[in-house]
Parts: structure tokens; C-alpha cells; sequence
């Protein structure tokens, strides 16, 4: 059976010639980064030559990246730890945090979970039927107990693409003092992130596994003079932020990745007429409802549901087919749950329980499109 892997969004696959170039620059370098010695530092160079590599693809010094286990990690530590700082540190009773509806479990649930302790309050700031945030809702949610805005760059489930300096403006011209966080594992990598340094964006979260490079290795891009309080405590690495002894297959493959991606800034848009041919064939199915807008979204994700079609349906079919997408959010998907972003967006708790997400990414063919609607078209016909 031909597979066709239309997932990408969930994670990569990793190329065996960048497993071997990890392989190749790991080959005896198994000192402890932390040890003085010869094998300590030459652990440690290459540590710091992954951290340059994507210190420059981002455009900002490397005392601002620090790795972590994935973005997960990072926009946990963030979180907790301005919320941390603020309570220990600057002794604040009193504080409010604003997010979006349509973040990843990753920072919902830990907003959620501070606001159960006591901590935080959390304000939702409205979001529009394809995505977008709405600046006026979300500047007159700020006050002066406003400590920290988050706000995902690139939706993972529809691939909406915030235009998040522009809020942070928005944020930091009624409030200075408030910390921009912004989720970008779905934007790292595939669009433009330049900005971020002459932004008022104060911290990113962001992953290696959706570029094709390792799983379990992450990094927070925090600007510096910020402040955050750490989660994990121990020998003090990643400059005290991140304890524990570094991830160096990890840490080497994101850099090589993303020295191998400075020299092809704009690969994500060859995906545009992927994308079109898929939307445009899709909407010839009878009942194929394309949610968000997808001109404004980011060629790699196309999120739909079928009328009279269930998700577990469509998923089973795909599946048999040899072909893997996913129903909502990887991360989140296994609960049933209504998708809490589809909702968000105005859809029924029927719709968003029974949505599939297609995403697309470098190895993607024009072939795959043909393939997905061919199955999908046979199953409407089987189900009228
Ligand atoms: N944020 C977004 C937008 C994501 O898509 C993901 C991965 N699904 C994460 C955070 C979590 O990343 P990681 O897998 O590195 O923990």
C-alpha cells in the first residue's frame, strides 16, 4: 500500500541523511557539557554552536535561547514562571493574565491550572470566525494587574496566522510592564520571524519535531532583562532557567536543522498550490464545510468537517487507506472532545467533535491531494 503521510503539523518525519549528520557530529563527543575537561568542552562547543544557529536564524543573541524538552516545556515555564516571579519576587497579590481561546492544551491548561490555585485570573480574549484575534477586545482587557499576554502565531488545527507583533504593539502601548509571550512552533521555521527582536514580544516557544529534526528537544527565545522564575531546579544549566544535563542529540539536531533552513527561507510557500488544488477539490464534495479562511492561513493546514460524515468515520477510512491526518489537535486527540478552537470559532460541539485536520509539509506531493479526496469521494458516495 502506498501511504501518504498529511500530518505534518503533528510531527515530521526525520530525514535519514539528518540522522546521520546528528550521528556524525556526535561521534565521540560524549562529555558532560558542564565538565571542564577536554571531552566537557568540546560537549559544550557544540552545545553553543547549536544555540548561535538558532540564535541567528531567529536574528537575536544567543544568551536568549534556551533549550528545553519541546515547546510544551517552554510554555509551561513561562507561565508559571512570570506568574512566579511576580508572586515571589515582586510580591504581587493581585494578578490577570490574557490568552486566546484557540491556544494549544499547552498553555490553556496551564493557565487553567493557575487560576484553580488562586494565582491568576484568566481573561479570554474573543477571536473572530476565522481565527484572528480582536485587538480592541484584547487591549481593554488590560489593566495594571495585567502580567502576561499569550498568544499563538500559527493555529495548529486551522493554520490561521495571527499578526501577533502587531498585537503585542497593541499590548505594550496600553501596558509596558505587561510580558508577550508567543507560541510559535507553527510558525518557526516557515514564516518570517526577524521581527521578533525589534518587537515587544518578550518570549517564543518553539519546537524542533515539526521541521524534521529530533523529537523531545524544544527552546524559549527569552529577551533579555525579562524575567521568569525557573520550574525545573538543579545544577544550574541553560544559565539556571533549565536545569538538568542537556539533550545533546537533541540540541545538535535542531541546530543543524536550522542551519540547513537559513538557506531556504521561503520553502513553506511551494505549498501554496498544494494547498489551493486540495481546497478547491475538496469543496466539489457534496457537504465538505473548509473551516477558518484558508487565504488567510498558512499553506500547510487545511481543517474540515463533513456533513453526516463522523470524525472516527473519516479517520478509519483515511486510516485503511494508508493515509494518517488527525482529528483536531494530535495533542489533544484520543479525549473526543469538542476541538475548544473549532468552538471558538462559532462551530457546533457536533462539528468541531468531528473535524479533520490535513497538514502538509516538505516531502508533500500534489499526489497525496489526489489520493485523499479519490478516498473521500468514494466514502461520499457510499454515505450520500
Ligand atoms: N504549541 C503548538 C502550537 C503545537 O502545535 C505544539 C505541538 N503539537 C506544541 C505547542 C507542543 O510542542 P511539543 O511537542 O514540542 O511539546
Amino acid at each position: 500500500m502506498k501511504r501518504v503521510y498529511a500530518d505534518y503539523n503533528a510531527t515530521t518525519p526525520c530525514s535519514e541523511s539528518h540522522f546521520h549528520q546528528v550521528c556524525k557530529a556526535l561521534k565521540d563527543v560524549y562529555g558532560n557539557p558542564s565538565s571542564v575537561h577536554h571531552f566537557g568542552r568540546e560537549a559544550k562547543n557544540l552545545l553553543e554552536d547549536s544555540r548561535s544557529s538558532l540564535a541567528s536564524f531567529l536574528g537575536v543573541s544567543p544568551k536568549e535561547i534556551f533549550f528545553t524538552s519541546g515547546a510544551t516545556e517552554a510554555n509551561n515555564l513561562v507561565l508559571q514562571g512570570v506568574c512566579d516571579y511576580q508572586r515571589y519576587k515582586q510580591k504581587k497579590t493581585r494578578m490577570n493574565m490574557l490568552l486566546s481561546p484557540i491556544e494549544h492544551s499547552s498553555i490553556l491548561k496551564v493557565a487553567q491550572l493557575l487560576e484553580d490555585r488562586g494565582l491568576v485570573e484568566t481573561r479570554y480574549v474573543k477571536v473572530d470566525k476565522h481565527g484572528f484575534i480582536d485587538v480592541e477586545h484584547l487591549v481593554s482587557q488590560i489593566d495594571e494587574h495585567t502580567i502576561l499576554a499569550t498568544m499563538i502565531y500559527v493555529n495548529n488545527e486551522i493554520g490561521v496566522i495571527n499578526p501577533v507583533q502587531k498585537l503585542a504593539q497593541a499590548i505594550k502601548s496600553k501596558n509596558p510592564k505587561v510580558h508577550v509571550h508567543i507560541d510559535a512552533v507553527q510558525a518557526f521555521g516557515k514564516v518570517d520571524m526577524s521581527w521578533v527582536q525589534q518587537s515587544g514580544v518578550d518570549s517564543a516557544a518553539m519546537s524542533a519535531h515539526k521541521l524534521g529534526a529530533f523529537k523531545g528537544i524544544g527552546c524559549l527565545y527569552k529577551r533579555q532583562g525579562t524575567h521568569i522564575l525557573p520550574s525545573i531546579w538543579g545544577g544550574g544549566q541553560e544559565k539556571g532557567l533549565r536545569s538538568g544535563t542537556e539533550n545533546m542529540p537533541g540540541i545538535l539536531s535542531f541546530g543543524i536543522k536550522m542551519q540547513e533552513l537559513i538557506s531556504k527561507p521561503s520553502w513553506v510557500e511551494s505549498l501554496t498550490p498544494i494547498r489551493d488544488t486540495f481546497v478547491a477539490q475538496l469543496k466539489s464534495i457534496k457537504g465538505v464545510h473548509i473551516h477558518g479562511d484558508p487565504q488567510t492561513c498558512l499553506p500547510t493546514t487545511v481543517n474540515f468537517h463533513v456533513e453526516g460524515l463522523s470524525g472516527d468515520l473519516l479517520m478509519l477510512t483515511f486510516d485503511t487507506a494508508g493515509i494518517a491526518v488527525s482529528s483536531g489537535s494530535a495533542c489533544a486527540s484520543g479525549g473526543g472532545a469538542p476541538s475548544p478552537v473549532l468552538k471558538a470559532l462559532g462551530y457546533s460541539d457536533h462539528d468541531a467533535s468531528n473535524s479533520i485536520r490535513v497538514s502538509f509539509g516538505y516531502d508533500s506531493k500534489l499526489e497525496d491531494v489526489e489520493q485523499i479526496v479519490k478516498v473521500l469521494s468514494e466514502l461520499r458516495a457510499r454515505y450520500p
